[in-house]
């Protein structure tokens, strides 16, 4: 039988829990490459308009943060690299024509 403990309230996230969408729109955004530094960080600060945990869930491991990046990647709709250094991440074009097709539909809804 299982027993509840104190564990079972640490909400355990996963990739999937993470949305793809402000993700993306922040490489997008971004001219440069965004990279993964954990908020802790002495870096993290002078780079929080492309440090990509700025808009993942707040207090996330960088692991996770760092295996997210890599589904995006993997799915092709980001680039970038995952050993665990900064990341220098970015948006496929594929995925940047993707995200600019949502919007100018979007602005045609309104
Ligand atoms: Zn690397």
């Amino acid at each position: 039988m299982l027993q509840k403990s104190s564990r079972s309230v640490v909400i355990r996230m996963q990739c999937k829990d993470i949305q793809d969408e402000p993700i993306l729109r922040m490489l997008a955004r971004n001219v440069g490459w965004c990279y993964c530094f954990d908020p802790g960080d002495q870096h993290a600060s002078s780079y929080s308009s492309s440090n990509v945990m700025e808009v993942m869930p707040r207090g996330i491991a960088r692991k996770l943060a760092i295996a997210k990046m890599g589904m995006l990647i993997r799915r092709g709709l980001a680039d970038g690299c995952t050993c665990g250094c900064r990341g220098d991440f970015y948006i496929t074009d594929k995925w940047r024509e993707h995200l600019k097709k949502l919007d100018s539909e979007k602005l045609q809804e309104a």
